[in-house]
């Protein structure tokens, strides 16, 4: 159910009527869920991660892994399709991600970690994706 670029909300109004208001508030209000209480924490099921806003896909399930840090965590992302803004918010710089389409808030990025090869952790809201799983 990806939308098409002109079915895209122009307004915070119009995303208001069409997400859930815990959507809006991670997704449009860059909020973020509480650890351990997002659907896909520990999902393994194999298939895309799609943008729960405009249906972009996002993140594979291959990226996958478990950090233990209460949320879902890729180390990659589908090219071009996540783009990094800086944070300052709360005290700290961080770099936040959104949807590279509708501009939605997805989560945060960090590196230097050490959990995968890749040393990325893409830390993403449960809310902010869907998962389409794969057909077998
Ligand atoms: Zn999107």
């Amino acid at each position: 159910m990806s939308l098409d670029d002109s079915e895209l909300p122009r307004t915070e109004d119009e995303w208001r009527v069409r997400l859930s208001p815990e959507e809006f508030r991670v997704l449009r209000e860059h909020g973020t869920e509480a650890p351990w209480s997002g659907e896909y924490v520990d999902t393994k099921t194999p298939g895309v991660y799609h943008c729960r806003a405009c249906g972009l896909e996002l993140f594979a399930s291959d990226a996958k892994f478990d950090s233990h840090c209460g949320w879902p965590s890729f180390d990659d992302a589908i090219p071009g399709r996540v783009r990094e803004v800086e944070d300052r918010s709360m005290g700290m710089v961080r770099t936040e991600i959104r949807c590279a389409r509708c501009d939605s808030h997805l989560g945060h990025v960090f590196t230097g970690e050490g959990f995968t090869p890749k040393d990325t952790r893409h830390c993403v809201n449960s809310v902010s994706l869907r998962l389409e799983p794969r057909d077998t």
